[in-house]
């Protein structure tokens, strides 16, 4: 599209990452819908640098966005992928407890996916951990049999298909600067590819824009730090650096496996405070395997810089090791880095936002499950605006 500034939509999507391309496709049938991204291409940024895990939700606290819509979007993703021939796997995880000291742990998070009605969940003694994953040196284990892998950019063109099936225009290489509200809709300012001010106009906005988002809520007048009725949709982002696993140390496991939580008995706390699960090992849907993510608070305006070093080199061995013993230094490289957009709301238990207000929908703190809830979230919005 190179005449955007001349457009007039219904609704205008900010964000070509999975959150706005699923809103974009379910969107499709209600008019004409545009999306906007400020890269040449889809899905260049969180959506393409995570763990690509589909989640189980055992974690979350009971009712949250985040529990509700992990389980949802998960089975509408699972159907979604198979029905499209997106690259998908029910593989499996296991929780393992590494020492009889983390067992009251996994009682917790036992407890906490009962409470969440997860489905497809066992308690491993140690002899089932170990006949599962010989290699790892589990005391006891939580089985989640619906937890799996996808190709999440496999996964991201196939929304991008269907929403351009459903008559979705896409407006790549623009970015927003700002937008304002009058008394029929949005104006949006944008920077086209050649870096000329261009102009939309939509009935509605969404705000799907992952780490842009609060640029453009403060555009629109809103207050990012909460208050009269508005969330706090400030965000930090947080970053998670991956080592990468060899082929031949990797194949010593088949599925993901993951530490118990701190072997706290509040997991919401723990992962509020924390901002991630434990480095853990993650198989992917090729079959090669990833440690992480860590966690890194960082400022606000950060730069993310998607480059890794091997800073990180000794402690993500020690963290490996502990699940995998046979890992060696030479067995692990520096992967990818990712940034979670948390919401910058402390004293919160940071749920997702999705939060409507007069045409204005706003997708805030969209970590992780995030991919995993991503239909489900744009059933949500659907029903915001
Ligand atoms: C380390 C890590 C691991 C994760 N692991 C998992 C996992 O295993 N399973 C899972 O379910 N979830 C996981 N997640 C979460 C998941 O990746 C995200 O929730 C999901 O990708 C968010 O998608 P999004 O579309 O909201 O954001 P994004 O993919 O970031 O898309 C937002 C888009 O908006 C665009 N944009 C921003 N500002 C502007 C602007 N001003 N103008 C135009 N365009 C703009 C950006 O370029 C970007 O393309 C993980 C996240 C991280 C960081």
């Amino acid at each position: 599209m190179t005449q955007a500034d001349t457009l007039d939509v219904d609704v205008a999507v900010v964000g070509a990452g999975v959150v706005g391309l699923a809103i974009a496709a379910r969107l499709a049938e209600r008019g004409r819908v545009a999306v906007i991204e400020r890269h040449t291409a889809i899905a260049l940024e969180t959506s393409s640098h995570n763990s690509q895990v589909v989640h189980g939700g055992m974690y979350y606290p009971t009712g949250s966005l985040k529990h509700v819509l992990c389980i949802e979007g998960r089975r509408l993703l699972y159907e979604w992928c198979e029905a499209r021939g997106v690259p998908v796997r029910r593989s499996g995880k296991l929780i393992v407890a590494t020492h009889p000291s983390e067992l009251g742990g996994l009682d917790d998070v036992w407890a906490q996916a009962e409470r969440n009605g997860v489905e497809g969940m066992s308690r491993l003694t140690e002899a089932e951990a170990r006949a599962l994953e010989p290699a790892v040196p589990a005391v006891g284990a939580l089985l989640s049999s619906a937890t799996g892998a996808i190709d999440a950019y496999a996964y991201a063109r196939s929304l991008e298909a269907a929403a351009r099936a459903g008559g979705v225009l896409f407006a790549l290489a623009h970015e927003v600067l700002g937008a304002h509200r009058d008394s029929d809709g949005f104006t949006i300012e944008l920077r086209d590819p050649e870096g000329n001010p261009a102009r939309l106009r939509a009935a509605a906005l969404v705000n799907s824009a992952g780490h842009g988002a609060p640029a453009i809520a403060r555009a629109l007048g809103y207050p990012l730090d909460g208050g009269d009725g508005v969330p706090v949709l400030g965000q930090r982002p947080n970053r998670g650096r991956y080592y990468d696993v060899s082929p031949s140390a990797g194949r010593a496991v088949s599925r993901h496996i993951y530490p118990v939580p701190h072997g706290t008995g509040d997991m919401p706390e723990f992962m509020r405070t924390a901002g991630g699960l434990g480095v853990h090992l993650t198989v992917d849907i090729d079959g090669g395997v990833h440690l992480g993510p860590d966690t890194e608070w960082l400022e606000a305006d950060a730069t993310l810089d998607y480059r890794n070093d091997d800073s990180r080199r000794a402690a993500f061995l020690a963290a490996g090791q502990r699940l995998l013993p046979s890992l060696t230094d030479a067995d692990i490289a520096p992967g990818q880095v990712g940034y979670r957009p948390k919401l910058d709301a402390a004293g919160t238990d940071a749920d997702f936002v999705i939060w409507g207000d007069r045409g204005y929908a706003h997708l805030g703190g969209i970590e992780s499950p995030g991919l995993t809830a991503s239909l489900a979230i744009a059933h949500r919005v659907a029903g915001l605006l």
